[in-house]
């Protein structure tokens, strides 16, 4: 029997997908590429906006056509869709044989999570590098996101299980792990779990993705600075920047805390690279929000941004809001935002011209080889172009030396 699995959204997501593959591969599945193949189809949907709602259904829709005229027999629809739309859902897509929400109880999906590592390597993500979900669910109440409903309160993984699978992972050739949540910071061992990690043979980078800017302690902060194996990277989504705007997206910080914790996180961590997402045209952002957020990334000119435009979701305090932007301006002020970043990044990566960066091997190219710098994350950060005739493995990390830059790439050569 064979299954061909489709994961949309983002990693979170990933690491469920990887757990349902996990079930399949115990019930005696093997995996294809090719939904012809397959007997079994496996969509693990997002919903968190309404464009990946629309994505989720027609995904779901064009596999059908493998239903009726191929060899496919079942037609699964997990994840955040059927969850999100629980009472819809059937009519929404009568091809579906079934749904299944998004995990319950975590402390049970942690374990299997582990234990479907162990029980055969399931990893949708290249050999080097491995996704680690270290909770579920959130307790903040951000007024435009849905996520709370979908996924439900805070659960924590034990570090004991979590510290398992890394293992595990290494084992198997990971270098790289990324812990993820929906509110890193908010996981109450963070520190030590990242200590821990830090002394898990062949592991070499750990990351952090999503921290909430108030959950950031100085121990955490210490620790970063203190442990070579974490990347000296923080991905630190503000969303805005506005004292008015972050009250009404309901986010616990002022502009004030944000310019401090900066200021702190560069001082404890020196050479920091920082990330971070905004979103442009949130009800009642005029030009004077909308200019306050423009400033603030210009002062504090951080490595990576993504820009999201506001998007007006059902069942969300900001759906009802007043003072909502219309689609045109949400555009216009997203662009005016990549446009100011795009030359605050060339900026940087022009001033990292000389320096020698580590970076890991992930394919090849014309003259060389790709790969990511320690503080590029992968999908969404920038990439590192090596010229070499040497052969590179996938996986390999290399120190390579700058000798040009493009805005949101870097080019050199082994050092
Ligand atoms: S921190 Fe806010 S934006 Fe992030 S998942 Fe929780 S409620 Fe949503």
């Amino acid at each position: 029997m064979k299954a061909h699995i489709v994961s949309l959204g983002c990693p979170k997501n990933l690491t469920d997908t990887e757990r349902l593959m996990g079930q399949l591969a115990q019930e005696g599945y093997d995996f294809t590429d090719n939904p012809k193949e397959a007997d079994l189809i496996l969509v693990n949907t997002c919903a968190f906006l309404t464009s990946a709602k629309d994505e989720s259904l027609q995904t779901v829709r064009r596999l059908a056509e493998f239903k009726r005229r191929g060899r496919c027999r079942y037609l699964i629809v997990a994840g955040c869709l059927p969850q999100r739309y629980k009472t819809e859902c059937n009519a929404l897509l009568p091809e579906a044989d079934a749904f299944i929400g998004t995990p319950g109880k975590f402390e049970e999906h942690g374990s299997q999570s582990a234990e479907h590592r162990t029980q055969g390597i399931i990893k949708a993500t290249p050999p080097w590098f491995a996704y680690v979900k270290i909770s579920e669910g959130c307790d903040n109440r951000c007024a435009y996101c849905v996520i709370p409903k979908i996924r439900g309160k805070l659960r924590h993984r034990s570090p004991e299980a979590i510290l398992k699978e890394v293992k595990f992972l290494a084992q198997v050739g990971v270098k790289e792990i990324i812990y993820i949540a929906q509110d890193t910071t908010a996981y109450p061992y963070l520190a030590i779990l990242l200590k821990k990690t830090a002394k898990i043979k062949n592991i070499e980078w750990i990351r952090i993705m999503y921290a909430y800017p108030s959950h950031i302690t100085d121990e955490l902060l210490k620790v970063m600075a203190e442990e070579r194996k974490i990347v000296k990277y923080l991905d630190l989504p503000i969303q805005h920047a506005s004292d008015k705007i972050l009250e009404l997206m309901g986010r616990r910080y002022k502009r004030h805390d944000l310019e401090n914790l900066i200021i702190k996180i560069r001082r404890i961590v020196p050479g920091i690279v920082l990330r971070t997402s905004v979103i442009a045209g949130f009800p009642g952002e005029s030009e004077t929000e909308f200019a306050e957020l423009m400033a603030f990334i210009k002062k504090v000119k951080f490595h990576h941004l993504g820009v999201f435009t506001y998007s007006r979701e059902a069942g969300t305090p900001a759906n009802k809001m007043r003072g909502q932007v219309s689609a045109r301006l949400k555009l216009e002020r997203r662009d005016k935002l990549m446009r100011l970043q795009a030359g605050i990044a060339r900026e940087i990566n022009k001033d990292m011209i000389g320096q020698i960066i580590t970076t890991i091997i992930e394919g090849s190219t014309r003259g060389g080889f790709s790969g990511r710098a320690c503080f590029d994350a992968p999908e969404i950060d920038g990439a590192v172009l090596v010229r070499t005739k040497k052969f590179l493995k996938p996986g390999e990390i290399v120190n390579v030396r700058v000798t040009d830059a493009r805005t949101y790439d870097l080019i050199g050569c082994l050092t």
